[in-house]
């Protein structure tokens, strides 16, 4: 059986301890690997390497640090099958969406960060015939960067390759529940030349290896992508030691589709933006808000396209919905339809547990659920549900939409659908969302800062904000 171990020092090697924990396939239910199960031990060994790597990571070129970077793009392209169905296998996605999708951008995020640290310049403030200041970014140190389950590699290396292209080393924790294709990364790491000890991997538990990454008195910062109340747990624990941090968390995204829209368009991209990767997705819309105007018209459309994804075996090229990633997280989004019951939603398609013939009899599957008749205010459409689960709403008025969209206490994204250019300005500038998409969904330019507003987050990351947030600044004065 496939036994998962610890990159630390360059090498692969079991955890101190020797513990385990069990990978199940959510596709069958069945266990297909072992994870090792860390501690503090490894976490103390990963950061111990990482500070006696850092000197001279630090000093090298950054030319030289970024094609290392390229270098583990293009090994991450040339893997691109294996990693997919890696990832597919550990987390239920459908083999054709990691394909396409969670690989590709894994790969691209070493490619951007490797050839932006030639790039990365810094300023110079000139106050004429007085002084000169300059501003010089010193990579931080040793950082954590830790990710959750449900885009494993794509945002393992979003974090990793910032912080490594700016000269830092890294402790990195994948997700206990997906840590198949980090463990991949690592055997590609060190093919591709990284110095033993500036990128370390460590597997294991939240408490068991994130809470003691995060309490390292040798960790600078920590990058993290998770739930919110994880991310509160975190902050509690950086704040006495003035750790650095980034909280990408979770979401409650409306879709705003107003009547002007092109219709035929705005259905299609909101069945993607509710369902792709079963809804899994932190920047997936679970609340579409629908101008009264068109509401029946958009729905009918709507629940012709739901009705006609396929839930099935992640491997079969024709499955479009795949299973959720647990048994635990299943049974949660089964919660949330029988509250949704109890609120008094009105359930339009889906709403029951999927039980496929043959391999995928033990998996986790779910049908694509639509609700209407739940009012903005109910926990359905406050709390995050993370599933594929989506509740419809029609609005009269552009300002009952925005409040409405604005309502929760989160702000990730927003999508927007409307032909009216002013509209479209004027609305996305009022949403408390890091990130409004017009038109569109999950478009991706790698220069822009990406992140959540209210309690989806703090830190921006993406493009030269995700290489300064991995710095601290100083400034030079010198007098003239
Ligand atoms: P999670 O918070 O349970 O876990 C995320 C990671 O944190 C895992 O690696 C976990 O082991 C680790 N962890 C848990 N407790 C910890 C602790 N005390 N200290 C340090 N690390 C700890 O989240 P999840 O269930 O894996 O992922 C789903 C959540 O992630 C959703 O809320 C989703 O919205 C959010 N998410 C946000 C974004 C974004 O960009 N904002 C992107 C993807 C996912």
């Amino acid at each position: 059986m496939l036994q998962l171990q610890n990159l630390i020092n360059g090498q692969l090697v079991p955890p101190v301890a020797g513990h385990y924990l069990p990978l199940l396939e959510p596709a069958t239910g069945q266990p297909f690997g072992q994870v090792p199960d860390s501690d503090a031990a490894d976490v103390d060994a990963a950061v111990r390497a990482a500070e006696a790597a850092l000197p001279a990571w630090r000093a090298a070129p950054a030319e030289e640090r970024g094609r290392k970077l390229v270098r583990l793009a293009e090994l991450i392209e040339q893997h691109l099958e294996s990693l997919a169905r890696a990832e597919s296998q550990d987390n239920g996605k459908p083999l054709s969406l990691a394909r396409s999708l969670d690989i590709p951008r894994a790969a691209s995020n070493f490619a951007f960060f490797g050839t932006a640290a030639g790039h990365f310049a810094t300023e110079a403030h000139v106050q004429e015939g007085v002084a000169v200041n300059y501003t010089v970014r010193h990579p931080l140190g040793v950082v954590a960067c830790i990710s959750p389950w449900n885009l494993p590699l794509y945002l393992f290396t979003w974090k990793i390759a910032p912080a490594l292209a700016v000269g830092c080393c890294v402790v990195a924790k994948p997700s206990e529940v997906t840590p198949y294709t980090a463990f991949l990364l690592s055997e590609l790491a060190q093919q591709a030349g990284l110095p033993p000890g500036v990128l370390n991997i460590v597997h294991g538990t939240g408490p068991g290896v994130g809470q003691a990454l995060v309490e390292h008195p040798g960790i600078r910062a920590i990058s993290f992508t998770g739930g919110t109340k994880t991310g509160e747990q975190i902050a509690r624990s950086a704040a006495p030691r003035f750790k650095k941090l980034s909280l990408e968390l979770g979401g409650k995204n409306p879709n705003l589709i107003f009547a002007d829209c092109d219709l035929a368009t705005a259905v299609q991209t909101s069945l993607r933006s509710s369902f792709a990767n079963q809804g899994q997705i932190c920047l997936c819309g679970s609340r579409i808000l629908v101008e009264r105007r068109i509401y029946e018209q958009f729905k009918t459309a709507f629940l012709a396209q739901v009705r006609a994804l396929t839930v099935g075996d992640p491997l079969d090229e024709t499955t479009r919905q795949g299973a959720l990633v647990s048994e635990v997280h299943l049974q949660k989004v089964l919660s949330y339809i029988e509250l949704a019951h109890q609120e008094g939603g009105r359930l339009l398609t889906g709403g029951h547990r999927v039980l496929l013939p043959g391999r995928c009899a033990g998996g986790y599957f779910l049908e694509p659920t639509v609700f209407e008749n739940l009012g903005p205010a109910c926990r359905v459409n406050q709390e995050e549900i993370f599933g594929p689960v989506v509740t419809l709403m029609p609005f009269d008025t552009e300002e009952e939409a925005v409040r409405w969209a604005n309502g929760t206490e989160y702000g990730l994204s927003a999508t927007l659908w409307t032909r009216d250019v002013t509209r479209a300005h004027r609305v996305a500038q009022q949403l408390h969302a890091g990130v409004v998409w017009v038109n569109t969904w999950l478009h991706r330019d790698l220069r822009t800062p990406f992140g959540g507003m209210k309690n989806s987050g703090v830190g921006r990351e993406g493009g030269l904000e995700a290489l300064r947030f991995f710095t601290e600044a100083q400034n030079v004065c010198i007098k003239l």
